[in-house]
Order: C-alpha cells, then sequence, then structure tokens
C-alpha cells in the first residue's frame, strides 16, 4: 500500500454471530497488536450495541454492514437509520454490498443514497464496488465499477473524499476464488483514476476470500489500502494474521 494514505481491515460479519460467540472473538479483536492499519468490525444490528460495549476505549471501530436510505424517522418497516446507528456508537456503514445488490435489489442510485445518508449521519460509508463472473467474462469489469463508483461519486460530490472504497470482486467473495494481486492491483487504479483528486486520500481495499495466506501478496500492491473481510473475519488468529499483514 501507499503509506500515505489511510490503512484499513475491516471485519465483515455477514449474518454470523451470537452473544457468547462475538464476546469471544470481540475480546480477540480488541487486543490486536495494531501497526499503522486501521482497523473495524461490521456486526449484525443487533448486536452493535454489544460490539461498541466491548471495544469500547480501544481503537477499533465498529461499523454496521446496511443502513437506510432514507434520512428521517417514519414509517419504513424493518430499517435502521443512519442516525439510530450513530447515536449507538457507530462510525461506519458498509453500503453497496454485493449481496444487497443481489438478494435486495439495490440499485447504483439506492447506494448512493445510501452513502449520502451515511455521511448525513456523520458515518463513514464503506463503498463496495465489483462485478460478477458474467461481467469479468464479458470484458466489463472496468465499465461495471466505473458505472458503479459514478453513481455515488454524482450524488455525494466533493464529499466522496470522505469514504472508503471496497472492491469487491463477486465471483471472488466466500468462493475461495481470491482476484490475483495485478487483477486487484488494475481495477483498484481505474478506482483511483476514476475518483480524480479523491484519489489521493480515500483508502481502496479489497474485498473477496482474503486469508491469512494470501492477504501480504494483495496488500503489497500500491493501489491496495487494506481489505473488507468476510468468512476470515469471525476467526480471531486468521483475522489477526490479515491485519498484522497490513
Ligand atoms: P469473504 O467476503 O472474505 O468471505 O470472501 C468478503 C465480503 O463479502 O466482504
Amino acid at each position: 500500500p501507499n503509506m500515505s494514505r489511510a490503512r484499513w481491515v475491516v471485519g465483515n460479519w455477514k449474518m454470523n454471530g451470537s452473544i457468547a460467540a462475538n464476546e469471544a472473538l470481540l475480546a480477540a479483536v480488541r487486543e490486536l497488536p495494531r501497526i499503522g492499519a486501521n482497523v473495524g468490525v461490521c456486526a449484525p444490528y443487533v448486536y452493535l450495541p454489544q460490539a461498541v460495549q466491548a471495544l469500547d476505549k480501544s481503537a477499533v471501530v465498529v461499523g454496521a454492514q446496511d443502513l437506510s436510505a432514507h434520512a428521517a424517522s417514519g414509517a419504513f418497516t424493518g430499517e435502521v437509520s443512519g442516525a439510530m446507528l450513530a447515536e449507538v456508537g457507530v462510525r461506519q456503514v458498509i453500503v453497496g454490498h454485493s449481496e444487497r445488490r443481489q438478494y435486495h435489489g439495490e440499485t447504483d442510485e439506492i447506494v448512493a443514497a445510501k452513502a449520502l445518508a451515511a455521511l448525513g449521519a456523520g458515518l463513514v460509508p464503506i463503498v463496495c464496488v465489483g462485478e460478477t463472473l458474467v461481467e469479468r467474462d464479458a470484458d466489463q469489469a472496468f465499465e461495471v465499477v466505473n458505472r458503479q463508483l459514478g453513481a455515488v461519486m454524482a450524488a455525494l460530490g466533493e464529499r466522496i473524499n470522505e469514504v472508503l472504497v471496497a472492491y469487491e470482486p463477486v465471483w471472488a467473495i466466500g468462493t475461495g476464488r481470491t482476484a490475483s494481486p495485478e487483477q486487484a492491483q488494475e481495477v483498484h487504479a481505474s478506482i483511483r483514476a476514476k475518483l480524480g483528486s479523491a484519489g489521493a486520500v480515500v483508502p481502496v481495499l479489497y474485498g473477496g476470500s482474503v486469508k491469512a495466506s494470501n492477504a501480504s501478496s494483495i496488500f503489497a500492491m500500491s493501489d491496495v489500502d487494506g481489505g473488507l473481510i468476510g468468512g476470515a473475519s469471525l476467526v480471531a488468529g486468521d483475522f489477526a494474521a490479515i491485519v498484522a499483514a497490513l
């Protein structure tokens, strides 16, 4: 990574955990030695107060995995606003994860609205972009990522420099199939170019089957500023090794 930008390793627990399991995992994450890398943990909504409490007065930031696109309270059954997340001590929030795009029909416009809602609530959005296997095979990876990022840039304007971006090729998520360091680097470089002047400050994380064994080679690339970690963030030792690799 380029040492002038902030570096992050963020765990995305997805729909995993229990009060007992979280307690052990959070205690381990709390004690992680940090050498320049910032660390975040994105837990399911109901466990956020538990995570905030367990990580109180530590340097580890608590994040959510989604938020409502609606800024104001109201009749939106099942949704959670950015203000609510901020009130319980959450500081960052994933938006546009491919599982939300795939299973919940989130469009580029909805993702952009969520990123704006996050900033409005004082949260840092972690904007996820990435192509499917079909799109990669059709040579559309760069085009898709540019389109997804472009929608968020259009909504945020100059505030795009306040986000984190995560490049997560859909074909590498939970599949054990990681993008090669070179494949990651070329998309990260195009994301940074697309970001324009904000590219100098916005961290671009890689996500998709990052493990203790492949983290170093991916993090060694010049435009990779860290990782968004799914499966491996649930195992304390694996997550610690990935943080140590950054
Ligand atoms: P994975 O998930 O590390 O389990 O592939 C990454 C993500 O979806 O954020």
